[in-house]
């Protein structure tokens, strides 16, 4: 009999292979008294450290360059950053002054010190930053006790790294011939161990409760990286099952990796636009843009969220000129700073909140200090005059809010006018429908702006009342419900009606099993995170219209959500395989854009 454990699901692909064990906390340390008079010799050997640290970061930066996005690779900035924190070294400084404390010693309590204060923080994004922290008490004491850590080489043999978290200096000892996954007792999907397995394309599991205890060395397991499953000692028949699968997914993969550069259209000429959702001006970089339509969700505050203060309209005109720029007139949709809820800033005092994701985000924070607002329109303005840009307004709960924007944005424009400055006259203003009473009165809203673009993240958690970062309820977060259903229904309809776009920019969208459903619901814009393009691409040239129409009319009618479940198992799960089958089939060749 196997055992099944369940985590989060944080890098998709399955995986088969003997588990190892990778330990990474400080425990092993030495602990002495420092005299007085050996103070200064005691201080003096944390310089030496951070050298090294510094030098093997810098070395795994250039490592992993050509193998994880640009954006990525700037996680280890974020440690460099750490390390060269002129109070960070002053902390554990006065550790080995004021108590007599060894570095080792000295480092565990500063580091311990810290993550408490990021542990008691009520953001998961801000807790996961204290797993950089720890990573970096490691590899400092690792330096001051000269263990260097050797590359991971299990005799040629595939396997799944183990731990209790998977840190960003992991990723240098990881032999990328021969890792198949990356199973974790701890942290979350944004942790950057998460961000960087996915980058890497190296399945992983993170947060499986007890694994570290419910397993030894060499064990055989498989690890689901889509469903967030590990199943250890797996039977004949669960290895069988997923080796097929695993073939199928190799297969998928260098078959959508040949179609990516064809047009998305399906097979009877009907063009849906598949674009890319960002992070960062680095992600959009990083992107072979041919094979897509442009950018439909740039999440400005990451880029808010890894500074120390407010960038100004400068740095925001730099950074948003570089991005319409490098799209090459494609469309960049620039959403304006979405923090509050999950996404705190650092430098921004924000009040206690009992109800942080019903609370003050978005463009409720915005419009409460109106200067950021100007500021960040002002300069996606700017940088308007070369590049195409679109605005798009995060978490709107009303027309009145709308309207208010629209006003910023007309004496923004009256102004840049008036001073000679260049813009777009013909930008875009967008909303993201994710807050659920818009949608009975979106066709008031869809007056007011150009297009709508659907968070169906925010959305989904809103309409079943399911916080969709808590573990206990992920099962209920369920899209395929038919209440959610018949919401994009109605949110496609009124934008049909109104003649304005209707684009899908959470999660589903780039899920392939939603593609034929959500093309038959009205949608013709998705946008996703770039590595789902391809298998959507598959999709939208594997359905004529009529089928997905067909396919949501009968969705629609049901009253289950395992129902709508099984129906697009069964329309998707043969023509998936078909086409993976016949490399020659029609819907492969050049079909009009
Ligand atoms: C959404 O809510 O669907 C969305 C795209 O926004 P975010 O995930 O950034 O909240
Ligand atoms: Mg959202």
């Amino acid at each position: 009999m196997s055992r099944k454990l369940k985590g989060t699901a944080a890098a998709p692909g399955i995986a088969i292979a003997a588990v190892v064990h990778f330990h990474t906390t400080l425990d092993q340390i030495p602990i002495y008294t420092v005299a007085e008079e050996d103070v200064a010799a005691e201080i003096g050997r944390l310089s030496g450290a951070i050298e090294t640290v510094t030098e093997s970061l810098l070395d795994l930066q250039k490592e992993l360059a050509g193998a994880i996005g640009k954006h990525d690779v700037r996680i280890y900035d974020a440690q460099l950053a750490i390390l060269h924190d002129k109070t960070f070294r002053k902390d554990v400084e006065d550790e080995v002054t004021e108590r007599q404390a060894n570095l080792e010693v000295a480092l565990q309590r500063v580091i311990a010190r810290y993550e408490g204060v990021f542990d008691a923080m009520d953001n998961v994004a801000m807790r996961e930053r204290a797993a950089d922290l720890r990573d970096i008490g490691r590899q400092l004491v690792g330096a001051l006790v000269a263990i260097g850590r050797q590359k991971y080489i299990a005799d040629g043999a595939d396997y799944l790294f183990a731990a209790d978290e998977f840190l960003p200096s992991d990723a240098g000892i990881l032999d990328r011939a021969h890792i198949r996954g990356i199973v974790t007792a701890h942290g979350g999907k944004y942790s950057h161990g998460a961000i960087l397995a996915r980058s890497l394309g190296i399945p992983a599991i993170v947060g499986v409760d007890g694994f570290m205890q419910e397993t030894t060395s060499g064990a055989m397991a498989i690890l689901d990286g889509d469903a967030g499953i590990v199943l250890l000692d797996p039977t004949i028949e669960e290895l069988a099952d997923y080796e097929r699968r695993l073939s199928e997914q190799q297969s998928v993969d260098s078959r959508i990796s040949e179609l990516r550069f064809q047009p998305s259209v399906t097979p009877d000429g009907t063009s849906v636009r598949l674009m890319a959702n960002v992070e960062g001006v680095q992600d959009l970089e990083a992107l072979e843009l041919d094979t897509m339509a442009g950018i439909g969700l740039f999440r400005t505050e990451f880029a808010f969220m890894e500074r120390r203060q407010f960038p100004t309209e400068e740095e925001q005109v730099a950074m948003y000129l570089r991005a319409v720029e490098s799209a090459d007139g494609k469309p960049v949709t620039f959403r304006t700073l979405d923090v509050g809820g999950d996404k705190p800033l650092g430098y921004f005092q924000m009040p206690e909140e009992r109800n942080p994701v019903l609370g003050w985000r978005g463009i409720r924070l915005c419009l409460a200090w109106p200067d950021i607002l100007y500021t960040q329109l002002r300069a996606i303005l700017r940088a308007s005059a070369l590049g195409h840009a679109r605005i798009l307004l995060p978490m709107i709960t009303t027309r009145s809010e709308v309207v208010r924007c629209r006003e910023v944005l007309d004496q923004l424009t009256a102004d840049l006018r008036a001073n000679d400055v260049a813009y777009d006259a013909q930008i875009e203003l967008g909303i993201m429908v994710e807050v659920p009473v818009l949608v009975p009165v979106l066709p008031e809203i869809l007056e007011v702006v150009d297009f709508v673009s659907v968070g169906t993240n925010d959305l989904v958690q809103y309409l079943l009342a399911v916080d969709r970062d808590n573990q206990r309820v992920a099962k209920m977060y369920d899209p395929f419900h038919p209440g959610v259903l018949r919401v994009l229904s109605q949110i496609a309809e009124a934008a049909l009606a109104s003649g304005k776009s209707a684009s899908i920019c959470g999660e589903i969208a780039g899920d392939h099993w939603f593609t034929p459903l959500l093309i038959g619901l009205g949608f013709r814009e998705l946008s996703m995170a770039p590595v789902f393009l391809p298998r959507v691409k598959l999709m939208v040239r594997s359905f004529s219209l009529d089928e997905c129409r067909d396919l949501a009319t009968r969705a629609l009618a049901m009253r289950a959500t395992s129902q709508i479940r099984d129906l697009v198992h069964q329309e998707i799960q043969p023509r998936w395989a078909a086409q993976l089958r016949s490399p020659s089939d029609d819907t492969f060749g050049g079909a009009p854009a």
